[in-house]
């Protein structure tokens, strides 16, 4: 059981439609009500932002983009910046998801340049982080996370860590229906954050909330919430129904 406020994020992808998106926002900030034990997030895909915006607007469930680009403006073709998002309202940014570095190709590098971007700009920026099976399999988890984990918040000084979220998603895991179980999942988020406390303090590091993502489900959440250094989830699929991703909220307030 976690003593950081829990949250949960709902990572859409590039899937609904307008109609489909619009009614899902509503349907979410309906179920959630006036709930304050949890903050929750949905990271609708980028042509949605505005018209998401007005149906959550007045609700407790906030706005998250899926990328950022780290350069103000220019020549990158199909980008978007800081400020485009500031300009929808847009409250906290995914940097690193596992399909930006392993189907798109974002470096560490790269990475590193977006979490900058994103928290000089003020944004609540979710690093993701996590390892491929094969990483897992020769025992290469712990060196590939904080690996990412350190590469990523480099840039940082401890006053912005206060903005950052660490979600932590195997990549074996997402989209596949596996979970790590409660055990491996803890094992790596108190990997990550002595990681923190190493880089910077304890006390921020006892301060950072960090999320686990992998086929997350309504039945398989309070496992993992349960666990002493698991703020929450970062959910795919299951964030495009209403009804799996409150069942989801729900086991974290009860957690
Ligand atoms: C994700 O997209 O970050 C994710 C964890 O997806 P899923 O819940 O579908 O595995």
């Amino acid at each position: 059981m976690t003593k950081r406020t829990p949250i949960i994020g709902g990572n859409w992808k590039m899937n609904t439609d307008l109609e489909s998106g619009m009614l899902l926002a509503g349907e979410v900030a309906d179920a959630i009500g006036s709930c304050d034990c949890c903050d929750v997030v949905i990271y609708p895909p980028f042509p949605y932002l505005q018209p998401i915006d007005s149906v959550i607007d007045q609700s407790k469930v906030s706005l998250g983009a899926q990328n950022i680009w780290f350069e103000e403006n220019g020549a990158f073709t199909g980008e978007v910046s800081s400020q485009m998002l500031k300009d929808l309202s847009v409250a906290s940014v995914l940097v690193g998801h596992s399909e930006r570095r392993h189907v798109l190709g974002e470096s560490d590098a790269l990475v590193s340049k977006k979490m900058s971007a994103s928290i000089q700009n003020g944004f609540q920026t979710v690093l993701c982080v996590g390892e491929t099976l094969d990483q897992r399999e020769v025992g290469n988890t712990l060196d590939t996370v904080l690996g990412q984990v350190r590469s990523g918040l480099e840039p940082l000084d401890i006053s912005s860590l206060k903005k950052v979220i660490v979600a932590y998603e195997p990549v074996w895991a997402i989209g596949t229906g596996k979970t790590a179980t409660p055990d491996d999942a803890q094992l790596v988020h108190r990997a990550i954050r002595d990681c923190i406390a190493t880089m910077f303090d304890d006390t921020i590091a006892q301060q950072t909330r960090i999320q686990y993502g992998g086929s997350v489900k309504p039945d398989n959440a309070a496992d993992l919430f349960a666990c002493e250094d698991i703020d929450g989830a970062l959910v795919g699929g299951a964030s495009l129904s209403s009804d799996s991703f409150t069942a989801i909220v729900m086991a974290a307030c009860d957690s």
